[in-house]
């Protein structure tokens, strides 16, 4: 089965993809984690990205298309997986629909001062990538030592400039898969756990 999790910065798309992938042994592929790998490894395709990325833009669909469908022909995904942050837009997802077969898009959504609230409560351990929330740990370090920090682009006004981004150019991706018969609604405004059982609940439906 192929998944597409779409959802506006904050709503806990990353987590969760990462949790069901893992469940139903689909392999996940996030755009966001290749570009900062990318980043991290300072190739060329890193730093074209860093200035999109740390703006609130999205990386011109020229540049992640491309990235994408080589990510697709050369991993082995005999049972499926699972695109968490792609497509972001209407001519991603039109791209990606002349390539594979995508199932269903499962679009994950919360109110947007719960977005704001959440990302600004967002830590990521620059050592081992272990995502944290700020107001549930104990002081500032990872379980593997190292002290952990706030993403560039979830700092206030980056974030900010991300959701405006998410309503302008992915909402009509929504439209997209709404047409297509594909699009199924969740509301996120809720726990981990709450959510990963309705998104449960939706793939037996779809037949797993
Ligand atoms: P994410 O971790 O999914 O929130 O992605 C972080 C950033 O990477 C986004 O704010 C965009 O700048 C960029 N990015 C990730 N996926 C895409 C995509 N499908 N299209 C364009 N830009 C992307």
């Amino acid at each position: 089965m192929n998944l597409v999790f779409l959802g506006p910065p904050g709503v806990g798309k990353g987590s969760l993809a990462v949790r069901i992938a893992s469940e139903y042994n689909l392999l996940h592929i996030s755009t966001g984690d290749m570009l900062r790998a990318e980043i991290a490894a300072g190739t060329e395709l890193g730093r074209l990205a860093e200035k999109y990325i740390n703006d609130g833009n999205l990386v011109p669909d020229s540049v992640i298309i491309d990235m994408l469908l080589a990510k697709l022909e050369s991993e082995s995904a005999s049972n499926g997986y699972i695109l968490d942050g792609f497509p972001r837009t209407l001519n991603q997802a039109r791209e990606l629909d002349k390539h594979v077969r995508i199932d269903a898009a499962i679009s994950l959504e919360a109110p947007e001062a719960v977005l704001l609230d959440r990302i600004a409560n967002r830590r990521v351990c620059p050592a081992c990538g272990k995502g944290h929330i700020a107001h549930k740990m104990n002081g500032r370090l990872c379980d593997c030592g190292a002290e952990v920090v706030t993403r560039d682009d979830d700092k206030a006004e980056v974030a900010k400039a991300r959701l405006e981004t998410h309503n302008r150019l992915t909402a009509p991706v929504l439209d997209y898969y709404k047409d297509t018969g594909k699009l199924i609604s969740v509301d996120a405004n809720d726990t981990m756990e709450g959510v990963a059982n309705k998104v449960q609940r939706i793939l037996e439906e779809l037949g797993r």
